[in-house]
């Protein structure tokens, strides 16, 4: 059983937000800024690749609820939503979840570094795409 599945079971205690029959939100042991929320399906599911439809309206149903909570609750002016999707992303726990950050101003977090693209890269990531 997952670390997040041994949270879900009660055999793990969690600081919770939120639960519904489908959905569980607590706080991050380790939180970006203060608040910092974790929302994840009950059923265990590695990533959105996996997880069903309905689950995933569900889950990000919450999502939503948790950045409106942050800013009502909180005073929180604006969040980040970010999922690590598989390990190459920076997936740790392999059961899905979605972060919701609160953000300050001059809080120090940088956001992804940018790039160009190359001649005609564009052109080939989108036949790709689209083939
Ligand atoms: P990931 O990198 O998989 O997207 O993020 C996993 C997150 O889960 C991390 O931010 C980490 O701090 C948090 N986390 C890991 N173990 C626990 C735990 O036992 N309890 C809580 N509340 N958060 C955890
Ligand atoms: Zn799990």
């Amino acid at each position: 059983m997952c670390i997040f599945c041994k949270i879900i079971a009660h055999d793990i205690p969690c600081h919770q937000v939120y639960e519904d029959e489908e959905v569980l939100a607590f706080l991050d042991i380790k939180p970006v800024n203060p608040g910092h929320i974790l929302v994840m399906p009950k059923k265990h599911y590695q990533n959105i690749d996996d997880i069903s439809e309905d689950d995933f309206i569900a889950v990000m149903l919450v999502v939503k609820k948790m950045g409106k909570l942050l800013k009502e609750k909180l005073g929180v002016v604006g969040y980040n939503v970010t999922e690590n999707n598989d390990p190459i992303s920076g997936q740790i726990v392999p059961h899905l979840h979605f972060h919701v950050i609160p953000r300050h101003a001059g809080d120090g977090h940088v956001q992804w570094p940018q790039s160009e693209y190359g001649p005609g890269e564009v052109e080939e990531i989108l036949k790709k795409l689209k083939s």
